[in-house]
Order: structure tokens, then sequence, then C-alpha cells
């Protein structure tokens, strides 16, 4: 079968060269093999993330972690930042997780901002909170320094931040924002196949964790930490996703991290320009739109143009591209194109010619 190019906000398309470097030769994760291959990266994750921290690598998905990090750290009560469809699902993680838990809900298509979050850490019941940096349902991406400059206000609130949509995309200095959990799952930004998460933690939640009675044994941040002072996982991990992390972060390197955040702003901003052109208004509130993907309103926002998303993907399809129909309620009346990972001007440029196309059959 032909393959569909992926243009959906994750998982995205993955280079050869990466399917190559998944697929070296198996080694032992207790070898010095595997040890030589994660002290080799590590610090070009540290450098990534601008932190100084040892960078985890776990053998989940992103849930993984995100459901991991609340059973390390909340001990009080959790507040789950909420503003679409993975940062609502947050809430009820915790709560599966036996947790006391709170909404902060705002609108689909809204960011979390800094005041509503001051405003409920000022009651004093919480002691972690969680936070989606870039909500991929609703292409919203929250104002992250501001959120986290409430930590010096907060220092025994743990902060826990997904950047599943936006690792490697933006800037993300761990350190300097002085946030608890960042983490991000393999699939989105950094272009590699599903089933692996990155992860740092912070000295307090490390700490906090180890006083955890109940933090289970798969996602136990201590172990991890204890597991990367001597570069390994606390579990047999996926090594074909090692070998292929190492090749893409030579990639980031060879590129530069900055033309490689400014590559996402460049091609993210033509694809709000092609929504422009064809009538289209964005879905998130002005100023706080993504810029790994673009989340186009077909006619949840007032005004604008609207189509019909499924023939839409239908007719993209046919020309070899996977493009999203839009996610949870705002399904169909949204629909996401994504410009994460690999993707440079060329390649965006041929995407639009397919929907240009497409615009003309509907
Ligand atoms: C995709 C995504 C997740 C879920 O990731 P899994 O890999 O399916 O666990 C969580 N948060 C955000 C922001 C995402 O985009």
């Amino acid at each position: 079968m032909a393959h569909v190019k992926l243009h959906i906000p994750g998982p995205v398309e993955v280079s050869e060269k990466t399917f190559k470097a998944f697929c070296s030769p198996m080694i032992g994760h207790r070898g010095q093999g595997f040890k030589d291959l994660y002290a080799k990266i590590q610090p070009q994750l540290q450098t990534l993330l601008s932190t100084k921290q040892l960078v985890y690598i776990s053998t989940s998905s992103a849930w993984g972690v995100m459901e991991g990090a609340v059973r390390n750290l909340t001990q009080k009560k959790v507040l789950n930042c909420m503003c679409g469809a993975f940062s609502d699902k947050w809430l009820d993680v915790a709560k599966k997780c036996g947790k006391q838990a709170e909404a902060l809900q705002v609108e689909w298509g809204s960011p979390i901002r800094a005041e509503a979050i001051d405003k409920q850490l000022a009651t004093g019941e919480f002691d972690s909170l969680t936070l989606i940096h870039n909500e991929t349902s609703t292409g919203v991406m929250s104002p992250l320094a501001e959120i986290a400059a409430l930590k010096k206000k907060y220092p025994d609130v743990m902060f826990i931040v997904d950047a599943v949509s936006s690792m490697t995309a933006v800037p993300l200095k761990f350190d300097e924002l002085g946030i608890d959990v960042l983490l991000a799952g393999t699939q989105k930004a950094f272009a590699l196949p599903p089933g692996t998460a990155v992860f740092v933690a912070s000295p307090a939640a490390l700490a906090k964790a180890a006083t955890a009675k109940d933090r289970g044994y798969y996602f136990d941040f201590v172990e991890f930490q204890k597991n990367a002072e001597q570069s390994m996982t606390p579990s047999t991990p996926s090594i074909g996703h090692v070998y292929a992390l190492s090749s893409k972060l030579d990639d980031f390197f060879a590129e530069g991290l900055e033309a490689r955040y400014a590559r996402h702003a460049k091609t993210n901003q033509m694809t709000r320009d092609w929504a422009a052109k064809h009538g289209f208004n964005l879905f998130p509130e002005k100023g706080f739109e993504s810029i790994t993907l673009t989340c186009v309103s077909n006619g949840a926002r007032p005004g604008g143009r609207t189509v019909d998303v499924a023939k839409l993907q239908k007719l993209v399809k046919d020309q070899g591209f996977l493009i999203d129909g839009g996610y949870g309620k705002i399904k169909g009346t949204t629909f996401r194109l994504s410009n994460m990972g690999d993707e440079t001007e060329a390649t965006m440029n041929q995407l639009y010619a397919a929907l240009d196309k497409a615009m003309t059959q509907l």
C-alpha cells in the first residue's frame, strides 16, 4: 500500500535516516554499549532542555510519565489546568490514581493564564499542578514563562508540564523556568516513532518523590534518577528508540536549535497564511496559537469559511497526505494541520498544493 504522508499532529512523519537508526542491531541494556549510547545523548538532551539535571528516557507513551508525575508528586491535591482534550483528561487520570484533584477549566480555544492559577494556588490547597504547554487538540499554546514565574511565589507546589507537542520546536529552558517536571512523547515534534517519552525532574521533585509511598514502580522518579546516574533506565527500554533519538539529536544540532525553532515558526506562519487565503478563521484565541500545528476553525468560531472536512480529508489523502479532522468535541468544526518535526518550507508547500487542489473540488 502506498504510504500516506502524515500531517496529523502526531504521530508525525518519520525520516528514512531515523528508521535506519531505529533498526540498529540489538544490544543489552545493562552493557557498556547501551551506557555509551545513553551517555552520548545525555549532554545533547541537557543542551536541548537547558538543564543540568539528568534527562530520562521512558519506554511508554507520554501518558505513562503524565500519570507517573502525579503519582510521584501529589500528596495533598493536584490542580489540573484544563483547556482541551489532553489537559482535561489529566483530571480523570489523577482521580484514577486516587488523588484529590480539582479542575481549573477554561473554554477550549483559550489558553491557561497565570492569574487564574495564582488565584487557585493562593488557597493553599494544592501541592502540585498539571499544565499542557501546547494543547494539541485546540492548537493553543499557553504562556509557559508567565505561569512558571509563579513557582517563586509557591515554591512547594510541584509544577508538572507537558510539552509533548512543543518540545524541540520552541526553546524550553528547564532550569531557568524553574518548573519541576517537563515531559514529551517522541512521536510529536521529535519526529520519532511513538512508544518513548523523554522527561526531566527538578531536585525538589526528586526529593518529594522519595517521600511518596505510593509512587509505584514503573514510573518511580527516584529509580529513573538512580539509573540515569549510571547511564541506564530502570527497566529494559525500547533500545531502537534510543538509537533513533541519538540520530535525531545529531540532526537537531547539525541544523542548529535556533534554526530549528525558526523553521517551525516559519512553516507555521505559512499554514496560517494558507488558512487566511481560503477565508478560514483560526480556532485559538488570538496571540496564543501553537507554532507546531494549526487548528483551523470550520464553524467552531463565528464567521469564516466552512467546508465538508471529511471530504477535504479524503481529497487530500488521495493525493498522499493525511490531515486531521478535529479532535473530541470540536471534530468537524475544526481541522488540524501539523508542521512539526522535519517539515520544511518545501515540504509544507507540497501539502498546501494538495489542499489548494482539494479546495477546488469541494
Ligand atoms: C499526544 C499528546 C499526549 C498523549 O500522548 P501519548 O503519546 O498518546 O501518551 C499528551 N499531551 C499532549 C499535549 C499530546 O499532544
